[in-house]
């Protein structure tokens, strides 16, 4: 079996290597990440330069590592069209200090990775623990562990395509309440820009964490809850939602390109 893995917090994160020491009995496992922080990087590809790569020398025995100079994006692109013959079986992305919850995955570098795997029918997870500090890497290790063992027994009757956006609180084991199979669920608090001291510069942030304003179910509520959130997501922004307005707004533009309906 073909292992994956990428990150957004770059090839020197803690992290990463924690995954990569849990995954390794499970099969070949190769790394193939950025060489500098990414994360917020979300699904950007390196279009306007060619992309360097560098064999990485590997802290574990057994595992391959190459840090290429861009996205997570790119990392995954590289893996499975250029740097390796063999295919992949599975795709992870992570381990990431810092939570990917609600709207908040759309600027993850993390899940950025591991969608470049699905896009190619490889099942891919991003797997994260919802804090920037002291972070306990062990239960996301494990929790990661256990989906790739699953995943990769049932080989070829994983329907495809799946993508997985696995977040842990980061708390100990004996914290820890149960699993959650959520939805993403969105951050009301969109407030996100933070004025640094010199005039004119600002600072973008992360979505603040909302009040006491998740609902059950959300990935958002289950993280609150000291729950394990794992999210079964599709890389379709679609939805039907909104239709009546969608028929009127098209035909609107019908009408004034004089089409008539
Ligand atoms: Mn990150």
């Amino acid at each position: 079996m073909n292992i994956l893995l990428t990150n957004d917090d770059g090839i020197q994160a803690a992290g990463i290597w924690r995954l990569a020491e849990a995954l390794r009995p499970l099969g070949r496992v190769t790394v193939v990440a950025p060489e500098r922080n990414q994360s917020g990087i979300g699904t950007a590809k390196s279009l306007h330069a060619p992309v360097p790569t560098r064999e990485y020398q590997s802290p574990l025995e057994g595992v391959r590592a190459v840090s290429v100079g861009g996205t997570p994006a790119d990392c995954v692109i590289l893996a499975t069209e250029s740097l390796f013959s063999e295919p992949f079986d599975l795709v992870v992305s992570g381990i990431n200090e810092g939570a990917n919850l609600g709207l908040d995955i759309m600027s993850s570098g993390t899940v950025g990775g591991a969608l470049q795997g699905y896009y190619r029918n490889i099942p891919s997870m991003a797997v994260s623990v919802t804090s920037l500090s002291n972070v306990q890497f062990d239960g996301a290790a494990n929790a990661a562990k256990a989906l790739a063992q699953a995943l990769l027994a049932k080989g070829k009757a994983v329907p495809a395509p799946l993508l997985l956006n696995v977040n842990l609180p980061n708390v100990s084991r004996s914290l820890l309440q149960g699993i959650e199979l959520t939805r993403l669920g969105p951050r009301a608090d969109m407030r996100n820009v933070e004025t640094e001291g010199e005039s004119g510069h600002y600072r973008i942030m992360h979505n603040k964490p909302v009040g006491d304003q998740a609902e059950e179910g959300t990935d958002i509520w289950a993280i609150r809850n000291n729950n394990v959130s794992i999210t079964p997501l599709n890389g379709l922004l679609t939805t039907a939602e909104g239709t009546t307005l969608s028929q009127a707004l098209a035909h609107e533009v019908a009408r004034a390109l004089g089409m008539g309906k």
